[in-house]
């Protein structure tokens, strides 16, 4: 649901084809090769068939069960349900939780809602609930670094009400580490036009302390929609779905959401004959890869993966420090930047670095230092303090 239509126009800027930051990985193509239109086809009729899914009716139910069975037939035996009531209907969020290899206590969401508003919601949200299906179809047996956890909503159309539910008694109580919450909602497009472009949604909103790893997120999510998909991109500001609530929550958030925007979702025109399944395919392309490189995907055969380390990766020693000081990259061959600031935000040094290094630093009496670990994608993957102690 996206109502606020208003607001976009302002944050819309059209990127050109211009990739930088990363690469085609051969391995992480070879997984997008195997989206399958068919596959998708299949998801949206069936979701279509399911009826209107609003609280309280069967149709939301049958749907329920019919995204757990597909889940089951897939293999994932990692699946619960997060109940909760919204008008004295009992409705369940589905969760399926993938565990990752390195850091099993962290987790890539990606998430989408499949309740709908007056007709069969066929774009919204079909479009998203059949991508997801397909991502952790072809993710099953792909090792990640990262845990992931698949979220299918509910009651998104009653204003948030399952995922504002999840971050108020799972998220937040559990203090659940979250890398990325990842949300796909009304990815169809418009039957008989061109949908050559998809809207990559970063956080624009307060709390404003992760707008900028946010957008560093949405930057990366952007580039490999140009690799992975033939799609153009445009970055716009994440509003009226579910990520929100996690972006309240402080979370990081970035999203997907059609660029040609359908004027049939909320009626019974939402219908598959009003969408574009060539354009959801592209969609399922880019959001396989994005999945993929959040959650670290690598190929047990070779350990090939995308070499982007994260904060875990790289460590900075000893702390505190004399004459020189070390870091560590555990591997990484992308470049890095190291940025030293004083305790005024003066910036002190700037490091460029791609493997362990040593960096020899005169310090004039500085003995506290702060500093920011910066990716090729802009984003702060680390920061801290270093503190410095004459001999
Ligand atoms: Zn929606």
């Amino acid at each position: 649901m996206k109502t606020k239509l208003l607001t976009l126009a302002l944050f819309i800027f059209i990127m050109p084809c211009m990739l930088k930051a990363q690469t085609l990985n051969p391995f992480y193509q070879n997984i997008v090769s195997n989206v399958s239109y068919d596959s998708l086809l299949f998801s949206l009729e069936n979701f279509e068939n399911l009826g209107v899914k609003q609280p309280g009716t069967q149709a939301l139910d049958n749907t329920k069960n019919r995204i757990i069975s597909k889940y089951t037939w897939e293999g994932y035996n990692n699946i619960s349900l997060d109940t909760f009531t919204n008008s004295g209907h009992t409705m369940y969020n589905i969760v399926i939780t993938k565990t990752g290899s390195l850091y099993s206590n962290k987790y890539v969401i990606v998430d989408g809602h499949y309740d709908t508003r007056t007709g069969t919601g066929t774009n919204d949200n079909g479009s998203g609930t059949s991508i997801i299906m397909e991502i952790a179809r072809l993710l099953k047996n792909v090792n990640t670094e990262y845990s992931i956890r698949f979220i299918h909503f509910s009651a998104e159309e009653e204003g948030m009400v399952g995922s504002g539910h999840y971050v108020s008694n799972v998220v937040s109580p559990q203090n659940m580490q979250i890398r990325i919450v990842f949300n796909i909602d009304e990815v169809g497009g418009v039957a008989g036009f061109p949908n050559d472009t998809i809207k990559c949604e970063s956080d624009q909103s307060s709390p404003g302390s992760n707008n900028a790893t946010s957008a560093a997120f949405t930057d990366t999510l952007a580039t490999l929609t140009h690799l992975y998909s033939n799609l153009k991109t445009a970055i716009t500001n994440a509003y009226g779905s579910d990520y929100m609530p996690f972006q309240s929550n402080g979370n990081i958030i970035t999203g997907l959401y059609e660029y040609r925007e359908s004027s049939v979702p909320h009626t019974s025109n939402d219908l598959l004959i009003n969408l574009d399944t060539s354009y959801v395919y592209e969609v399922a392309k880019a959001a396989t890869a994005a999945t993929l490189y959040f959650a670290r995907a690598y190929d047990t055969t070779t350990g090939f993966n995308e070499l982007q380390p994260t904060a875990e990766d790289i460590s900075i020693f000893p702390n505190p420090f004399n004459s020189s000081f070390y870091i560590s990259t555990s591997g990484t061959q992308e470049t890095h930047h190291l940025v030293l600031f004083d305790a005024l935000g003066q910036k002190i040094l700037s490091k460029e670095f791609s493997s362990n290094c040593e960096i020899a630093f005169p310090c004039a009496g500085i003995s506290i230092y702060f500093y920011n670990i910066i990716n090729e994608s802009g984003e702060v993957i680390k920061s801290g303090k270093l503190l410095h102690v004459e001999k």
